[in-house]
C-alpha cells in the first residue's frame, strides 16, 4: 500500500500510530542532528523528523532529498514538543523508520507557496507547479464544490444534464466564433460554440422541459482581464416559465450555492429594472455593497451662465460622505482620472460643503453662496460632505459616473470585502442602438423575447421596446444573464430582420430552429452563469484565471503548451488551406 494517511489528517489522538505516507517535499530543514520535513499533498502538510541518533543512515538520506522530490515515508505518529497552532497537524510529527525516493525533482522555477516569487508568465508555463500552491488548490476545490452543489439543486429540481455538439454552426452571443476547418467537407468550416444557446431551444421543442449543462463556450473576443476565450457556463433552460418562475427557480440555486460554500444565508434577492440601475448607478450590473446614488442636478445648474452645464445634456453628481476632507491632490487625482480615455469625462467640478455655510466649490464663478446651497439641497449633501459633478452626453456620462463611483469606493475604501449583495436587473432593452449607423444590435440575443405591452413598437419604435431579459449581478459583477425566448416563427423572422437580416439570411442562418418553431415549441426561457466568475466572486477576487486550471494569457495564449501554433503544411494541405 502507498499509503495509509493522508498529509492533512493526523490529529493528537493519533498518537503511537505506525503510518504510511507519500507525498511532495515542501521544506526541509536540518538543525544539526535533527531534521525535519514538511510533508505536503493536496490534504495538507506533516512534518517529518529525521534523528541522527536513531538511526544514521536514514538521517543521511533525509538529507539529500530536495524540494519537490516524491517520497514515501512509514514512521511513528508522536507529539510536538512546539506546537504549530497554524497548522491542523500543527500538535502532531512522525518520527520516521523508512524513506523510500520515489521520485526526484528539479529545483522549481518557483516557490510553491501562497507568495511565491513566480511572476505571471512563469507560473502559467508550469501550471503544473503552480496548482500545487495552496492558494491555488483552494480554489480547484471551491469550483468543484460550486459544481457538485450546482447539480445537487439543478437535479433535486427535475434538471436533466444534457450535451450539445461542440462542432457546430455559428451562435450568435455578440462575439467573433472560433472556426474549425472540416477536412471531409473541404472548404466548409464548423464553428465552435459562443453558448449552447440554439440547442438548449431545441431540447425545448423536443420535450426536455428542465436542461442543464455545465459547458465550455467559446468566443473569439479582444481579451480583457476577466475574459478568457474559453470559458464555463451553467447554462440552463425551462419550459411554460415567464420571467417570475426564472428568477424564483435560479435564486433558489444561488442561496443554495452560497449556503454551502460560504454558510451564508442569502435574503430575497432584490430586483431592479434596467432604467433604474443606469439612472441611479450608472451600471447595468451595480455594486450594492455601498450606497452612493447618482444625483440628477440639471435642474440647479442650468441656466447661470456656466456654458459647460448649460450645453450639456445631462449633469449629474455624486456625494462623497465627509469628502471635505479630501486634499487638493487627491481630488486633482480623481479629475485627471476622469479624463482618461476610458472614462472620457472632459472635466470634474467639485464642491465642498464646508461646516458653517463655508461652500467651497471650483466653480465659484457662476455659482453663489445660495445656488450652492440648492446643490447640497437637491442632492442630499450633508455639511462636511463633497459633491463631484460629471456632464455631458447622457449615454456616455452615465457610463462615466457609474465608473467613478466604483473608483471612489475603492479609493476611500467604502467597500466592505465580506459582504455579498446580489441584484436581478430586468427590462433590459431588446435592442441596442450603434449610434453611428443607426442600426439595431440584440442587447441580450436575437433570440429574446419582447414584453408583452412593447409588441406594437417593434413596428413604430423599436429602439423602445422592453426584453423579457434578466441578468444577475454580484457585488458589482456579472454572473448571469437570459430570457424568455421568441417560440414562433413569424415573431423570430421580425426580429432578424429589425436586425438587419433578410428574411432569406435568417433561413439559411438559423431555420433549423425557425422550422423548429413550427413543430409545436412550447413557451420557454433560460438563463446561463459563468461559472468561472462566480467561483471568483464568492472568493472576493477580480481574477477568473485563479480558478480555471489551465487558463489561457492576455493573448489568448497558453504559455504551457505555447498554443496556437503553426500547424505543419501537410496538415494545412489536408485541410484545402493551402495548395500543394
Ligand atoms: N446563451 C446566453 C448567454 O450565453 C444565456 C441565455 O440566454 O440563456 O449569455
Amino acid at each position: 500500500m502507498y499509503r495509509t494517511v493522508d498529509n492533512g489528517q493526523l490529529r493528537i489522538s493519533n498518537v503511537g500510530l505506525e503510518v504510511t505516507m507519500c507525498g511532495w517535499v515542501h521544506k526541509s530543514r536540518d538543525l544539526g542532528g535533527m531534521t525535519f520535513i514538511d510533508l505536503r499533498d493536496r490534504y495538507g502538510i506533516t512534518q517529518l523528523v529525521f534523528n541522527v541518533d536513531i538511526n544514521k543512515d536514514l538521517y543521511n538520506l533525509a538529507r539529500t532529498v530536495g524540494r519537490e522530490y516524491v517520497i514515501q515515508i512509514t514512521g511513528q505518529v508522536i507529539a510536538r514538543s512546539a506546537i504549530n497552532n497554524q497548522m491542523l497537524t500543527g500538535e502532531i510529527e512522525v518520527k520516521v523508520n523508512k524513506l523510500i525516493i520515489l521520485n526526484v525533482s528539479k529545483t522549481p522555477p518557483f516557490t510553491i507557496t501562497d507568495n511565491t516569487d513566480g511572476g505571471d508568465d512563469l507560473r502559467m508555463k508550469y501550471r503544473y507547479l503552480d496548482l500545487r500552491r495552496e492558494k491555488i488548490k483552494s480554489n480547484m476545490v471551491l469550483r468543484s464544490d460550486v459544481s457538485f452543489y450546482t447539480r445537487d439543486y439543478l437535479r433535486s429540481s427535475g434538471f436533466l444534464d444534457i450535451e450539445t455538439p461542440m462542432l457546430i454552426k455559428s451562435t450568435p452571443e455578440g462575439a467573433r466564433d472560433f472556426i474549425v476547418p472540416s477536412r471531409l467537407n473541404q472548404g466548409e468550416f464548423y464553428a465552435l460554440p459562443q453558448s449552447p444557446q440554439t440547442f438548449k431551444q431545441l431540447l425545448m421543442v423536443a420535450g426536455y422541459d428542465k436542461y442543464y449543462q455545465i459547458v465550455k463556450c467559446f468566443r473569439d473576443e479582444d481579451l480583457r482581464a476577466d475574459r478568457q476565450p474559453e470559458f464555463t457556463q451553467i447554462d440552463c433552460e425551462m419550459s411554460f416559465v415567464g420571467v417570475e418562475e426564472i428568477l424564483n427557480t435560479f435564486e433558489g440555486l444561488i442561496k443554495h450555492i452560497f449556503l454551502h460554500i460560504k454558510k451564508i444565508e442569502i435574503e430575497t434577492i432584490p430586483r431592479m429594472t434596467y432604467s433604474h440601475a443606469i439612472s441611479n448607478y450608472g451600471s447595468d450590473k451595480p455594486d450594492l455593497r455601498f450606497n452612493m446614488k447618482i444625483k440628477h442636478l440639471n435642474e440647479c445648474c442650468q441656466g447661470f451662465g456656466f456654458s459647460v452645464f448649460d450645453n450639456a445634456e445631462l449633469i449629474v453628481g455624486l456625494v462623497v460622505t465627509g469628502g471635505c476632507e479630501l486634499s487638493r491632490k487627491k481630488i486633482d487625482s480623481l479629475i485627471d482620472w476622469v479624463k482618461t480615455p476610458q472614462i472620457g469625462a472632459s472635466g470634474m467640478v467639485y464642491c465642498k460643503f464646508n461646516k458653517g455655510g463655508q461652500y467651497k466649490s471650483s466653480v465659484d464663478k457662476f455659482f453663489n453662496m445660495e445656488q450652492l446651497n440648492n446643490w447640497k439641497i437637491k442632492s442630499g449633501a450633508q455639511e462636511e460632505d463633497m459633491l463631484l459633478i460629471l456632464s455631458g452626453e447622457k449615454s456616455k456620462i452615465l457610463n462615466a459616473i457609474g465608473s467613478l463611483r466604483i473608483e471612489i469606493a475603492n479609493r476611500l475604501n467604502l467597500i466592505n470585502n465580506d459582504m455579498f449583495k446580489p441584484v436581478w436587473i430586468t427590462d433590459f432593452p431588446l435592442f441596442d442602438v450603434d449610434i453611428e449607423t443607426n442600426s439595431l444590435h440584440a442587447m441580450h440575443h436575437p433570440f429574446t423575447a419582447p414584453v408583452q405591452e412593447d409588441m406594437e413598437l417593434l413596428e413604430s419604435n423599436p429602439k423602445l421596446v422592453r426584453a423579457r431579459a434578466y441578468d444577475l449581478a454580484i457585488n458589482g459583477v456579472e454572473i448571469g444573464g437570459g430570457s424568455i425566448r421568441i417560440h414562433n416563427s413569424e415573431l423570430q423572422n421580425k426580429v432578424f430582420n429589425l436586425l438587419g437580416m433578410s428574411t432569406k439570411e435568417a433561413h439559411e442562418k438559423f431555420g433549423f430552429l425557425m422550422d423548429a418553431f413550427e413543430y409545436g415549441a412550447p413557451p420557454h426561457g433560460g438563463i446561463a452563469f459563468g461559472l468561472d466568475r462566480l467561483c471568483a466572486v464568492l472568493s472576493g477576487s477580480d481574477s477568473i484565471r485563479d480558478f480555471i486550471p489551465f487558463p489561457k494569457n492576455n493573448a489568448g495564449r497558453d504559455v504551457m503548451l505555447n498554443a496556437p501554433s503553426i500547424i505543419d503544411d501537410s496538415q494545412l494541405i489536408e485541410l484545402n488551406l493551402k495548395k500543394t
